[in-house]
């Protein structure tokens, strides 16, 4: 994956816990307790919540997750030399390479999210996004740099080989880059290493891309809050979500500016500049990794051809700011985002699509 060595400019999905709220006893006695904690993995804040039985199985759940999302880091990021995707890499044009079955599985799940999204998401963009560089030190290619990379950014040039467990990158020169994907999968695994170390419920909040289990103590469910894409710290809407992820892919995460024009890190790969119809894009699914993959895909194909890939998807559900800043909420949340009370898009979202 292809994290920020520096710190991540704002937080672009916050998680609100109601914590204590009402506790149920447990079966065996005793109250469930709530813990939250957060580290820096993945370029980002990663903050994992669990609900146990007692302090140790939420704490040793917490611990899980922190350490699978480590682990997945050491496969996954192009910023570790020796990674395995690095390794993929580093072998371009020159041979195939074994990975893990996690590994494969983001590849995997990439290539369906390209296919889903007509070639929007790609992940052999790598050499166009290492091009802008907007995660380390921004510039401004120019358009003949980026046209010249084109024959690299070929998704049909990666092959992935189930049964060798292999992934070979046919051109030298190509990279591939799961930024837009992985932190989705990651929050996917880790909820699984919490369950397994025996935590009744939680979430893992790798910045934007959150996964839920389970309800908090006291029986609700866990609402997050959607950041407003223009306005600092201000919430755009408020969801609340069940055994769901939510993953947001925003223009204001990561950009620069340069005489009036801001440049952000989500690129169409027609045009190898950065998609302009949205501001944001929120996409719920059941799975992190399928809402990471669609929010950056979905992001590129703008809101009109976004939402109607949305409308399709059956168990996925999205809320779109285009560039206007129109909010567009999918028919399957309109009666679950709840707009702060002082909203001005409060009214106009309410007829949207
Ligand atoms: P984050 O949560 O880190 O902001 P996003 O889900 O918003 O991630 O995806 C942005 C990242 O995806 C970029 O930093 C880059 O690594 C990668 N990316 C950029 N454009 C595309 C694209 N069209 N398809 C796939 N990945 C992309
Ligand atoms: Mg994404």
């Amino acid at each position: 994956m292809r994290t920020s060595r520096t710190p991540v400019i704002g937080c672009c999905l916050s998680v609100i816990l109601l914590a204590g709220s009402g506790c149920a006893e447990l079966p065996f006695g005793g109250f469930p307790v709530l813990v939250k904690r957060t580290q820096m993995h993945m370029g980002t804040l990663v903050s994992i919540t669990a609900v146990g039985a007692n302090d140790e199985v939420a704490n040793d759940a917490i611990n899980a997750g922190f350490q699978e999302i480590r682990r997945l880091e050491r496969l996954l990021s192009t910023w570790i030399a020796d990674s395995e995707l690095s390794r993929v890499n580093a072998s371009a044009g020159v041979k195939p390479v074994q990975v893990s079955p996690e590994t494969l599985a983001v590849v995997r799940r990439s290539l369906q999210v390209a296919e889903m999204t007509g070639g929007a998401f790609n992940i052999a963009l790598g050499p166009a996004i290492d091009a802008w560089n907007i995660s380390a030190e921004p510039r401004l290619p120019s358009v003949s740099e980026l046209e010249s990379l084109k024959p690299l950014l070929d998704l049909r040039a990666v092959r992935v080989d189930v049964r060798e467990r292999t992934i070979y990158l046919e051109k030298t020169g190509m990279r591939i880059d799961v930024g837009g994907i992985g932190k989705g999968y990651a929050a996917d695994q880790a909820v699984m290493a919490l369950k397994k170390a025996g935590a009744m419920a939680g979430v893992v909040a790798l910045s934007g891309d959150i996964k839920t289990f389970g309800k908090l103590p006291g029986g609700k469910t866990f609402p997050v809050a959607i950041q407003h894409p223009r306005r600092e710290g201000q919430v755009l809407v408020f969801i609340d979500l069940q055994d769901e992820a939510i993953s947001t892919a925003g223009d204001y995460e990561r950009f620069f500016e340069q005489d009036g024009v801001r440049y952000h890190h989500i690129l169409d790969p027609v045009t190898l500049q950065p998609a302009r119809g949205c501001q944001s894009v929120s996409v719920v699914a059941r799975d992190g990794v399928l809402a990471d993959g669609l929010d950056t895909g979905i992001f590129v194909m703008g809101p009109t051809r976004g939402m109607e890939l949305v409308e399709h998807l059956e168990d996925v559900e999205a809320v779109i700011v285009d560039q206007a800043g129109e909010v567009h909420v999918s028919s399957g949340l309109k009666k679950r985002v709840r707009f702060p009370s002082d909203s001005p898009e409060k009214g106009q979202a309410q007829g949207s699509k």
